[in-house]
């Protein structure tokens, strides 16, 4: 996959995109991010990138010549979804990054100041997207954001291939809890279950966690799957539980 990042700040992306296991994806050859500098496509002495907004008002907008030659230039003949990173846009979630794994190729714009000229939404960005109810000062840590999830799904990035198909979400649920090493740390002691070796019940007991963990933390997600029978009759008996206690 090829990810191209638009941004007025590329000197952000430098260490979470080289290190850990977006930085190995790419040496791996799995991803390439390319940073482009929207700077780089002005072609005024002073490289204006923003100007006040018609009508008055705080901070600055991005203007829309800059941000139209970078995407043109770097797109080329070639076709790719063009994100814009916007508190305004769809909220990022599980299947929109499995969705947008499935692309060959991305362009990421990330805004600035004020956020961007009408006009770059309306001709530009084919989608908007948002990663939560909450207003950062740019696009880079969001873009960053869809980064790191969307390449968490590219075959071979994830040593073990079906964490990604385990962990919270994938299965409209959330995780069940996890242990390691010590088995006693400090008095507080692993599942014995998870000691048993019975794949089994380590499977019922996980199962019946995630369920627990999902009705206590997260119950709309409840509503948005299709429950097997016999985890429709373990959640009814938690739910009972609560009822009595
Ligand atoms: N004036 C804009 C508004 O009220 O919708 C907010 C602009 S924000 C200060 C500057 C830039 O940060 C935006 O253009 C966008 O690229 C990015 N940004 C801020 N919050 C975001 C979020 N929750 N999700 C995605 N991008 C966000």
């Amino acid at each position: 996959m090829r990810i191209d990042v638009l941004t007025l700040f590329p000197e952000m992306f430098s260490g979470p995109l080289e290190t850990s296991i977006v930085g190995r994806a790419q040496t791996a050859g799995i991803v390439g991010v390319h940073l482009w500098n929207i700077r780089d496509f002005t072609s005024d002495r002073h490289r204006q990138v923003d100007d006040y907004p018609f009508g008055g008002g705080a901070g600055m907008v991005m203007k829309p010549e800059p941000v139209f030659a970078a995407v043109r230039h770097v797109l080329g003949e070639d076709d790719a979804p063009v994100l814009l990173m916007t508190p305004q846009g769809e909220r990022l979630s599980h299947t929109l990054a499995e969705q947008l794994s499935c692309e060959r190729r991305l362009v990421i714009v990330c805004g600035h100041y004020e956020g961007v000229d009408e006009r770059i939404r309306q001709s530009l960005i084919t989608k908007e997207i948002s990663i939560g109810d909450y207003v950062l000062t740019g696009g880079e840590l969001p873009a960053m954001v869809v980064i790191d999830t969307v390449v968490r799904f590219l075959p071979g990035v994830l040593g073990e291939a079906s964490a990604v198909h385990t962990d919270s979400f994938a299965q409209g649920l959330l995780e069940y809890p996890q242990y390691t090493r010590p088995r006693d740390f400090e008095g507080l002691t692993v599942p014995e279950v998870l000691l048993s070796g019975d794949h089994q019940r380590i499977a019922d007991w996980r199962r019946c966690q995630s369920l627990r963990r999902t009705l206590e933390r997260r119950p709309d997600l409840l509503r948005e799957i299709d429950l097997k029978p016999r985890d429709a009759a373990l959640l009814a008996s938690m739910r009972d539980e609560c009822d009595q206690s």
